[in-house]
């Protein structure tokens, strides 16, 4: 049951020999999520050995360099590799011109086929959903229209309650219903509370990338109780000026959001290049909320 969270870059501005821009991979039940594609994501690919061509995802918070840049390699060297299967782009929408020009320009033609699904909304939407899994966007506060995004297992069945089953000599036609939630209702008429005779779903887990964006107290709605959450740390408190010119969020501010949300862990990333380690950007996080982490390239967290 994975659900793992890869830190490909955790920097930003511009590239630094131990630090990478934006880029994370996402292994969700076997969903494999890109999120944000830096400048020199590629590399990091190879430096932490996990294949590129398992995404199948990719999820673009907004389009400054440093979290977009190496897109057009990426789908360029998908298809040096012979890649088939589909692509699925969810990223604001000017993107999409970027990303044609730019094959057009060079006559070359993909090999896959990619379906780019343009965001321009400023309300929380659900931009894709299968079975199991659903991804939100996060609308943030940053200079340009940027989102983060929420990915989330849905919610799982109702456990039949066996004990609970065989006492009433429930139907085994009746146990698919009750996992969704409905009571028994018998031919004569009796009904059974379903919550007699179920137990409650395993609890289904999620996790929020929120990069970057002016601290903003109007996602802590969206990400309520999540278990981890990456939030973007670009300076200490001391530059909280700094930060509100140009929209980004102090440690401090971050650990608030994570403590207001109730998220189960912090993860701090997008560190000003001035910071030559991030344990001042942690600890500051950590006066509010005290299990913080400021991440590293090549880190991995597992959702339990
Ligand atoms: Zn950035
Ligand atoms: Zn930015």
């Amino acid at each position: 049951m994975i659900f793992d969270v890869h830190i490909l870059g955790s920097g930003s501005a511009f590239p630094q020999l131990h630090r990478n821009m934006t880029a994370q991979f996402v292994n969700v039940l076997e969903r494999h999520i890109l999120i944000d594609c830096a400048e020199g994501t590629q590399l990091q690919f190879q430096k932490f050995k996990i294949k590129p061509s398992k995404i199948n995802i990719i999820l673009i918070s907004h389009l400054h360099g440093d979290h977009y840049l190496g897109l057009q390699g990426f789908l360029s060297s998908m298809q040096l590799f012979g890649r088939t299967k589909p692509l699925d782009i969810y990223a604001p929408a000017p993107l999409q011109d970027i990303i044609y020009m730019q094959l057009k320009a060079t006559g070359n033609y993909l090999t896959y086929k990619l379906n780019f699904h343009p965001l321009t909304s400023t309300e929380t939407e659900l931009i894709f959903e299968d079975k199991v899994i659903e991804i939100h966007t996060i609308p943030l506060d940053h200079r340009v229209y940027c989102n983060g995004f929420l990915i989330k297992e849905k919610i799982k069945p109702r456990r039949i309650n066996k004990p609970a089953c065989d006492i009433e000599n429930t139907p085994i036609a009746m146990m698919h219903r009750l996992t969704k939630g409905e009571d028994w209702v018998q031919d004569d008429g009796r009904i059974i509370p379903n919550a007699q005779l179920t137990l409650d779903p395993v609890r289904s887990r999620s996790y929020a990338f929120c990069s970057d964006t002016k601290y903003a107290p109007s996602i802590i709605k969206i990400i309520k109780n999540v278990d981890l959450l990456y939030h973007e740390a670009t300076f200490l408190h001391e530059m909280l000026a700094r930060a509100n010119k140009t929209k980004h969020t102090t440690a401090l501010q971050a650990g608030e959001i994570a403590k207001e949300a109730n998220v189960g862990k912090l993860l701090l990333g997008h560190f000003s290049v001035r910071y030559k380690t991030p344990e001042l950007l942690e600890e500051e996080a950590k006066t509010v909320f005290e299990n913080s982490i400021a991440v590293s390239d090549g880190d991995k967290f597992s959702i339990g």
